[in-house]
Protein backbone atom coordinates (compact mmCIF):
# COMPACT_ATOMS: atom_id res chain seq x y z
CA UNK A 1 0.00 0.00 0.00
CA UNK A 2 2.97 1.95 0.80
CA UNK A 3 4.52 1.73 -2.57
CA UNK A 4 0.78 2.48 -4.67
CA UNK A 5 0.82 5.32 -2.35
CA UNK A 6 3.84 6.48 -3.86
CA UNK A 7 3.03 6.04 -7.30
CA UNK A 8 -0.09 8.06 -6.50
CA UNK A 9 -3.20 4.95 -6.98
CA UNK A 10 -3.55 5.06 -3.08
CA UNK A 11 -4.46 8.80 -1.68
CA UNK A 12 -3.30 9.62 1.77
CA UNK A 13 -6.43 9.10 3.23
CA UNK A 14 -6.62 5.99 1.60
CA UNK A 15 -3.96 4.53 3.92
CA UNK A 16 -5.62 5.63 7.08
CA UNK A 17 -9.10 3.83 5.88
CA UNK A 18 -6.70 0.89 5.44
CA UNK A 19 -5.54 0.56 8.82
CA UNK A 20 -9.20 1.03 9.91
CA UNK A 21 -10.11 -2.14 7.81
CA UNK A 22 -6.60 -3.83 9.71
CA UNK A 23 -8.12 -3.11 13.19
CA UNK A 24 -11.56 -4.32 12.46
CA UNK A 25 -9.86 -7.46 10.94
CA UNK A 26 -7.97 -8.28 13.92
CA UNK A 27 -11.35 -8.10 15.90
CA UNK A 28 -12.44 -10.46 13.90
CA UNK A 29 -10.10 -12.83 14.04
CA UNK A 30 -8.37 -12.44 10.36
CA UNK A 31 -10.48 -15.34 9.00
CA UNK A 32 -13.61 -15.40 6.65
CA UNK A 33 -16.54 -16.39 8.79
CA UNK A 34 -19.28 -18.83 7.90
CA UNK A 35 -21.47 -15.53 8.55
CA UNK A 36 -18.95 -13.48 5.58
CA UNK A 37 -19.37 -16.71 3.33
CA UNK A 38 -23.08 -15.88 3.27
CA UNK A 39 -22.85 -12.43 2.62
CA UNK A 40 -20.30 -12.84 -0.40
CA UNK A 41 -22.94 -16.50 -1.80
CA UNK A 42 -25.44 -13.65 -1.81
CA UNK A 43 -23.22 -11.06 -3.41
CA UNK A 44 -22.43 -13.75 -6.26
CA UNK A 45 -26.43 -14.44 -6.72
CA UNK A 46 -27.13 -10.84 -6.76
CA UNK A 47 -23.95 -10.06 -9.47
CA UNK A 48 -24.81 -13.07 -11.60
CA UNK A 49 -28.66 -11.82 -11.58
CA UNK A 50 -27.84 -8.48 -12.52
CA UNK A 51 -28.58 -6.90 -15.90
CA UNK A 52 -25.82 -4.20 -15.35
CA UNK A 53 -23.77 -5.20 -12.75
CA UNK A 54 -21.01 -2.94 -11.89
CA UNK A 55 -18.09 -2.97 -9.75
CA UNK A 56 -16.42 0.05 -8.22
CA UNK A 57 -13.12 0.28 -7.93
CA UNK A 58 -11.12 3.24 -5.86
CA UNK A 59 -7.88 3.54 -5.12
CA UNK A 60 -7.43 1.46 -2.30
CA UNK A 61 -9.20 -1.82 -4.19
CA UNK A 62 -6.59 -1.60 -7.35
CA UNK A 63 -3.75 -1.72 -4.93
CA UNK A 64 -5.41 -4.30 -3.34
CA UNK A 65 -6.55 -6.75 -5.93
CA UNK A 66 -6.82 -5.59 -9.07
CA UNK A 67 -6.53 -9.05 -10.71
CA UNK A 68 -9.07 -10.31 -8.88
CA UNK A 69 -11.27 -7.85 -9.66
CA UNK A 70 -10.83 -8.14 -13.10
CA UNK A 71 -11.36 -11.96 -12.73
CA UNK A 72 -14.47 -11.55 -10.85
CA UNK A 73 -16.07 -8.98 -13.36
CA UNK A 74 -15.41 -11.45 -16.14
CA UNK A 75 -17.15 -14.08 -14.70
CA UNK A 76 -20.22 -12.23 -13.38
CA UNK A 77 -20.00 -10.49 -16.43
CA UNK A 78 -19.96 -6.89 -14.49
CA UNK A 79 -18.65 -3.49 -16.14
CA UNK A 80 -15.63 -1.96 -14.16
CA UNK A 81 -16.07 1.79 -13.78
CA UNK A 82 -12.83 3.94 -11.53
CA UNK A 83 -14.45 6.11 -9.07
CA UNK A 84 -12.36 8.10 -6.49
CA UNK A 85 -12.76 10.46 -3.64
CA UNK A 86 -10.14 12.32 -4.10
CA UNK A 87 -10.77 12.68 -7.90
CA UNK A 88 -7.83 14.34 -9.95
CA UNK A 89 -7.37 13.07 -13.84
CA UNK A 90 -3.94 12.32 -13.41
CA UNK A 91 -5.07 9.62 -10.42
CA UNK A 92 -8.07 8.91 -12.78
CA UNK A 93 -6.01 8.16 -15.23
CA UNK A 94 -3.21 5.94 -12.88
CA UNK A 95 -6.17 3.75 -11.53
CA UNK A 96 -7.74 2.95 -14.81
CA UNK A 97 -3.94 1.90 -16.32
CA UNK A 98 -3.34 0.13 -13.65
CA UNK A 99 -7.06 -2.12 -13.50
CA UNK A 100 -5.31 -2.61 -17.10
CA UNK A 101 -2.47 -3.40 -16.61
CA UNK A 102 -3.69 -6.30 -14.30
CA UNK A 103 -5.78 -7.64 -17.10
CA UNK A 104 -8.99 -5.11 -17.82
CA UNK A 105 -10.34 -5.46 -21.29
CA UNK A 106 -12.32 -2.03 -20.61
CA UNK A 107 -12.03 0.19 -17.61
CA UNK A 108 -14.98 2.82 -17.64
CA UNK A 109 -14.20 6.15 -15.89
CA UNK A 110 -12.00 8.67 -17.32
CA UNK A 111 -14.99 10.34 -19.26
CA UNK A 112 -17.61 10.84 -16.55
CA UNK A 113 -20.56 11.98 -18.31
CA UNK A 114 -22.91 11.47 -15.71
CA UNK A 115 -23.83 12.85 -11.83
CA UNK A 116 -25.31 10.11 -9.63
CA UNK A 117 -27.41 12.15 -7.55
CA UNK A 118 -27.69 12.85 -3.79
CA UNK A 119 -23.68 13.78 -3.41
CA UNK A 120 -22.12 16.93 -3.82
CA UNK A 121 -18.78 16.08 -4.28
CA UNK A 122 -16.15 14.71 -7.41
CA UNK A 123 -17.77 11.36 -6.57
CA UNK A 124 -20.72 12.00 -7.63
CA UNK A 125 -18.90 11.92 -11.55
CA UNK A 126 -19.85 8.34 -12.88
CA UNK A 127 -20.29 7.08 -16.54
CA UNK A 128 -23.77 6.62 -18.46
CA UNK A 129 -23.09 3.14 -19.53
CA UNK A 130 -21.61 2.40 -16.28
CA UNK A 131 -22.28 3.24 -12.42
CA UNK A 132 -25.50 5.69 -13.75
CA UNK A 133 -27.70 2.98 -15.58
CA UNK A 134 -26.40 0.37 -13.14
CA UNK A 135 -28.80 -1.98 -11.29
CA UNK A 136 -26.25 -3.77 -9.26
CA UNK A 137 -23.05 -2.44 -7.72
CA UNK A 138 -20.32 -3.85 -5.88
CA UNK A 139 -18.51 -1.13 -3.64
CA UNK A 140 -15.46 -2.18 -2.15
CA UNK A 141 -14.32 0.12 0.72
CA UNK A 142 -16.33 2.52 0.27
CA UNK A 143 -17.33 5.75 1.85
CA UNK A 144 -20.91 6.26 3.89
CA UNK A 145 -22.14 8.99 1.36
CA UNK A 146 -21.74 7.35 -2.16
CA UNK A 147 -23.24 4.18 -0.46
CA UNK A 148 -26.09 6.28 0.59
CA UNK A 149 -26.76 7.81 -2.76
CA UNK A 150 -26.65 4.17 -4.64
CA UNK A 151 -29.22 2.81 -2.80
CA UNK A 152 -31.55 5.97 -2.35
CA UNK A 153 -31.05 5.71 -6.63
CA UNK A 154 -32.68 2.41 -6.54
CA UNK A 155 -29.65 0.26 -7.53
CA UNK A 156 -28.78 -3.15 -5.53
CA UNK A 157 -25.59 -1.51 -2.92
CA UNK A 158 -23.64 -4.82 -2.17
CA UNK A 159 -20.35 -3.53 0.06
CA UNK A 160 -17.17 -5.00 1.68
CA UNK A 161 -16.48 -3.36 4.77
CA UNK A 162 -14.49 -4.38 7.50
CA UNK A 163 -16.37 -1.94 9.85
CA UNK A 164 -20.01 -3.31 10.15
CA UNK A 165 -20.79 0.03 12.00
CA UNK A 166 -19.89 2.28 9.03
CA UNK A 167 -22.70 4.36 7.17
CA UNK A 168 -21.52 2.03 4.32
CA UNK A 169 -22.66 -0.93 6.00
CA UNK A 170 -25.53 -0.12 6.99
CA UNK A 171 -26.61 1.62 3.70
CA UNK A 172 -26.14 -1.31 1.51
CA UNK A 173 -27.98 -4.65 0.97
CA UNK A 174 -25.61 -7.14 1.36
CA UNK A 175 -22.38 -6.01 3.25
CA UNK A 176 -19.51 -8.41 3.02
CA UNK A 177 -17.66 -7.89 6.80
CA UNK A 178 -14.37 -9.26 5.83
CA UNK A 179 -10.97 -8.54 4.34
CA UNK A 180 -11.48 -7.15 0.12
CA UNK A 181 -8.55 -9.75 -0.59
CA UNK A 182 -10.12 -12.97 0.84
CA UNK A 183 -13.68 -11.76 -0.40
CA UNK A 184 -12.94 -11.31 -3.81
CA UNK A 185 -10.77 -14.47 -4.10
CA UNK A 186 -13.70 -16.19 -2.14
CA UNK A 187 -16.70 -14.77 -4.23
CA UNK A 188 -14.46 -15.98 -7.63
CA UNK A 189 -14.79 -19.41 -6.27
CA UNK A 190 -18.47 -19.07 -5.63
CA UNK A 191 -19.29 -17.71 -9.52
CA UNK A 192 -19.34 -21.61 -10.93
CA UNK A 193 -21.94 -22.95 -8.82
CA UNK A 194 -24.27 -20.46 -8.86
CA UNK A 195 -23.88 -19.38 -12.20
CA UNK A 196 -25.63 -22.96 -12.63
CA UNK A 197 -28.26 -22.63 -9.70
CA UNK A 198 -31.22 -20.14 -10.22
CA UNK A 199 -33.19 -21.57 -7.27
CA UNK A 200 -30.22 -21.39 -5.23
CA UNK A 201 -29.66 -17.68 -6.26
CA UNK A 202 -32.83 -16.59 -5.38
CA UNK A 203 -33.12 -18.76 -2.04
CA UNK A 204 -30.01 -16.75 -1.07
CA UNK A 205 -31.46 -13.18 -2.06
CA UNK A 206 -34.70 -13.82 -0.61
CA UNK A 207 -33.18 -14.86 2.60
CA UNK A 208 -30.63 -12.47 3.44
CA UNK A 209 -31.03 -9.97 5.86
CA UNK A 210 -28.18 -7.30 5.97
CA UNK A 211 -29.42 -6.19 9.88
CA UNK A 212 -29.30 -9.93 10.99
CA UNK A 213 -25.86 -10.46 9.11
CA UNK A 214 -24.32 -7.03 10.80
CA UNK A 215 -25.21 -8.27 14.09
CA UNK A 216 -23.85 -11.33 13.63
CA UNK A 217 -20.52 -10.28 12.56
CA UNK A 218 -20.71 -7.79 15.97
CA UNK A 219 -21.33 -10.44 17.77
CA UNK A 220 -18.49 -12.37 16.57
CA UNK A 221 -15.73 -9.34 17.27
CA UNK A 222 -17.29 -9.25 20.90
CA UNK A 223 -16.80 -12.67 21.71
CA UNK A 224 -13.51 -12.24 20.20
CA UNK A 225 -12.22 -9.49 22.34
CA UNK A 226 -13.87 -10.85 25.48
CA UNK A 227 -12.14 -14.10 25.11
CA UNK A 228 -8.67 -13.09 24.01
CA UNK A 229 -7.06 -12.28 27.58
CA UNK A 230 -3.20 -12.01 27.34
P1 LIG B 1 -18.53 5.46 6.45
O1 LIG B 1 -18.38 6.75 5.68
O2 LIG B 1 -19.11 4.35 5.61
O3 LIG B 1 -19.22 5.59 7.79
P2 LIG B 1 -15.64 5.54 6.63
O4 LIG B 1 -15.64 7.01 6.84
O5 LIG B 1 -14.69 4.73 7.46
O6 LIG B 1 -17.07 4.91 6.84
P3 LIG B 1 -14.04 5.16 4.33
O7 LIG B 1 -13.03 6.09 4.84
O8 LIG B 1 -14.29 5.26 2.86
O9 LIG B 1 -15.41 5.27 5.08
O10 LIG B 1 -13.52 3.72 4.74
C1 LIG B 1 -13.70 2.58 4.02
C2 LIG B 1 -14.10 1.40 4.88
O11 LIG B 1 -13.40 0.27 4.37
C3 LIG B 1 -13.76 1.47 6.39
O12 LIG B 1 -14.92 1.14 7.10
C4 LIG B 1 -12.71 0.37 6.62
O13 LIG B 1 -12.96 -0.32 7.83
C5 LIG B 1 -12.95 -0.54 5.44
N1 LIG B 1 -11.72 -1.18 4.96
C6 LIG B 1 -10.49 -0.62 4.83
N2 LIG B 1 -9.63 -1.50 4.33
C7 LIG B 1 -10.32 -2.65 4.09
C8 LIG B 1 -9.99 -3.91 3.55
N3 LIG B 1 -8.75 -4.17 3.14
N4 LIG B 1 -10.96 -4.84 3.44
C9 LIG B 1 -12.24 -4.57 3.84
N5 LIG B 1 -12.61 -3.40 4.38
C10 LIG B 1 -11.68 -2.44 4.51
Amino acid sequence: MAERAKEGIVAPTGLIAHGRGEAFDYLLGERTTENARRAEMTAVAFLLGGNRPVISVNGNTAALCAKEVVTLAQATRSRIEVNLFHRTEERVEAVCSFMEKAGAEEVLGRKADSLLPGISSDRAKCTKEGIYSADVVLVPLEDGDRAEALVKSGKKVIAIDLNPLSRTANAAHVTIVDEVTRAIPAMIEMVPELRRNGDRRLALINSFDNKRNLEEAMGIMCANLSSSRP
